[in-house]
């Protein structure tokens, strides 16, 4: 029987690559948890599109809740740091910690992120982030680099054929700038 697996989504484009490769070896169940997106409007319209994808290819996604004032709490005195800085390895684990909790919650084995593949965020970083926060509440963090292999131009590929929005910025405000 299959181990189960909590993938954390960023958004759909990045979510098809990673779950066409993990649910060959995991029974795996999508949770979007991102409190970071700004604004409201750009919120609904990721967790919309990620709704979609899981309609479509047939597998669980469960919401997280959004309270983005919380998030913002986590990085103040952070807020001009450049992306790829302090600040977003604090929002790498401050999304991975949630994941790690609900993973064991729900009384899964496993859990992993979809915010490996993209070709922008500090892989190294989102790895350290997955294993501090498994190490916190005893589930198994999967690494995972799934830019390799042709990863993000194939994510680019699906999400063209499916019509998918593709955001333009990485998601707070301050990556608006
Ligand atoms: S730029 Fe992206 S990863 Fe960095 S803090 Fe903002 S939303 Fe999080």
């Amino acid at each position: 029987m299959r181990q189960k697996l909590l993938l954390h989504v960023c958004c759909a484009p990045d979510l098809t690559v990673p779950y066409l490769r993990l649910r060959r070896h995991y029974e795996v169940v999508a949770f979007f948890y991102n409190p970071n997106i700004h604004y409201d409007g750009e919120y609904m319209l990721r967790l919309g599109e990620a709704e979609r994808l899981a309609e479509l290819w047939g597998f669980e996604l469960i919401r997280g809740e959004y309270m983005p004032q919380d998030w913002f709490a986590a990085v103040r005195g952070l807020e001009d740091e450049p992306e790829g800085g302090r600040r977003c390895r604090l929002c790498f684990r401050y999304r991975l910690e949630r994941t790690a909790r609900m993973a064991s919650e729900l009384g899964f084995e496993w859990f992993a992120t979809t915010l490996t593949i993209s070709p922008h965020k500090d892989v190294k970083a989102v790895n350290e982030a997955g294993e501090r926060a498994a190490a916190s509440y005893g589930v198994k963090y999967l690494r995972t680099e799934f830019r390799k292999r042709d990863g993000f131009r194939e994510s680019v590929r699906i999400s063209r054929l499916l019509r998918m929005y593709r955001q333009r910025y990485c998601g707070c405000v301050f990556s608006m700038r």
